[in-house]
């Protein structure tokens, strides 16, 4: 079943059903070409400004959409069942807006936030870096003050559309205590000694450009800070507690779409002189996946409603991202099966959603990562 309208405000279930259009119309039929390609999908980009979905859960004083978080979530969803690598760019964009509404000076805002929730400009958010992953706050990039800037060097890795983004949030380090000495910083498309190195070649998503970014004394103004020196690691893992939330609605409609695939194909698909979802055993696998994704999509919008709450939310975001990306993976490889070799070939989606499964799992904390940050909050 997809996500249930019934329960929802009538402006929400209008937003959502607007949302399920342009999924249906442009999202499905143009996702195969652009992943086959590996092009990133900027006309969708640009849709999605047009049809205003680029802020929802930011203030309408910025430009935002003035909307609950869980109702974003729920327009992720939906966007990641017609295409996941499209998703994703709009979940990274939310995370960097996330962390300037957060934490970010008010003309901070009013110079970055409002591009960004128009959609004028795109965000990216760059944590990783080569020998930095699990362990984030080991990161080496560093910031150096000079009068009335910042000189950023080092290099980071696997940042999403880091190299189509015309706003990067970098995390650098701003003095030598480990934790406490990282800085948040807005790096603008085009600032000179700054720019993607390398783009990945990968298992999936691939029109969702995965880059390694070089910054060489890049000039970076000290307005461009977010909050103050040495708040960025903490500014870095409050945005991954929101995305992960976004990792979790993307796992969602993705094992979605399997499951829809699934059905329709073994109703169509006959065997033995029926259609082989007449047998019992496919049934109860199909049971299966449409119970993981309803569980998944009960966990996210759970912990949604306590963020939306202002409570901590921490927990529950984690084990939404752990959950849903393991049933995503699930789902998907189920898909895979209920094909039999027709899942194989390239033909059909269900071999792409499968590998795509895969990157959800790694993703903003891998999710033994997750399982790490459950089970630390438990015994401490
Ligand atoms: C497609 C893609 C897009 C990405 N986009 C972004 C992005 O936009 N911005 C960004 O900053 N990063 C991004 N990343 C990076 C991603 O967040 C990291 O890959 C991830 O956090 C894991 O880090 P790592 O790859 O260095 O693996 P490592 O940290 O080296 O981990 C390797 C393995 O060891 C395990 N491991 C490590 N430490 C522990 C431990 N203490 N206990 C148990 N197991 C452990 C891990 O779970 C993993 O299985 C992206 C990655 C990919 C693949």
């Amino acid at each position: 079943m997809p996500q249930d309208l019934r329960l929802l405000e009538d402006d929400v279930k209008d937003l959502l059903q607007m949302v399920r259009e342009f999924t249906d119309e442009k999202l499905l039929p143009s996702a195969p070409g652009y992943e086959e390609r590996s092009e990133d999908p900027l006309p969708l980009y640009r849709q999605l400004a047009e049809l205003g979905l680029t802020g929802l859960p930011y203030p309408e004083e910025y430009g935002g959409g003035g909307l609950s978080y869980e109702t974003y979530l729920c327009v992720v969803e939906e966007i990641a069942r017609g295409y996941l690598g499209f998703a994703i760019g709009l979940s990274v964009h939310t995370l960097c807006a996330f962390a300037v509404n957060g934490f970010g000076s008010d003309d901070l805002k009013q110079d970055v936030l409002t591009k960004l929730c128009s959609g004028e400009w795109y965000g990216a958010y760059s944590l990783s870096e080569p020998h930095s992953g699990s362990d984030a706050s080991a990161l080496s990039t560093k910031a150096v003050l000079e009068g009335s800037s910042y000189r950023l060097s080092g290099s980071k890795v696997f940042c999403t559309r880091g190299n189509e983004a015309d706003a990067v949030l970098v995390m650098a380090r701003t003095s030598e205590e480990r934790s406490k000495g990282i800085s948040a910083f807005i790096v603008s498309k085009g600032t000179e000694g700054f720019g993607g190195s390398k783009k990945e070649d990968k298992m999936g998503w691939r029109s969702s450009p995965t880059w390694m970014l070089q910054l060489d004394d890049a000039v970076v103004d000290a307005g461009r800070l977010v909050g103050e020196e040495g708040q960025g690691f903490r500014i870095a893992l409050a945005s991954l507690d929101s995305g992960r939330l976004g990792i979790a609605a993307c796992s969602i409609g993705l094992a979605q779409r399997a499951l829809d695939e699934a059905v329709r194909f073994t109703s169509e698909r006959e065997q033995f002189g029926k259609p082989i979802n007449a047998n019992q055993a496919v049934q109860f696998m199909l049971a299966d996946m449409a119970t993981q994704i309803s569980a998944g999509r009960a966990l996210y919008r759970h912990a949604a409603r306590l963020r939306d709450a202002g409570q901590d939310y921490s927990i529950e975001a984690a084990q939404a991202k752990l959950f849903c990306s393991d049933a995503a993976m699930r789902v998907t490889i189920d898909a895979v099966q209920l094909h039999g070799g027709y899942g194989y070939v390239t033909e059909y989606p269900v071999e792409r959603l499968m590998r795509e499964a895969k990157g959800l799992q790694i993703v903003e904390g891998t999710n033994q990562i997750q399982r790490l940050v459950i089970g630390r909050r438990l015994t401490f």
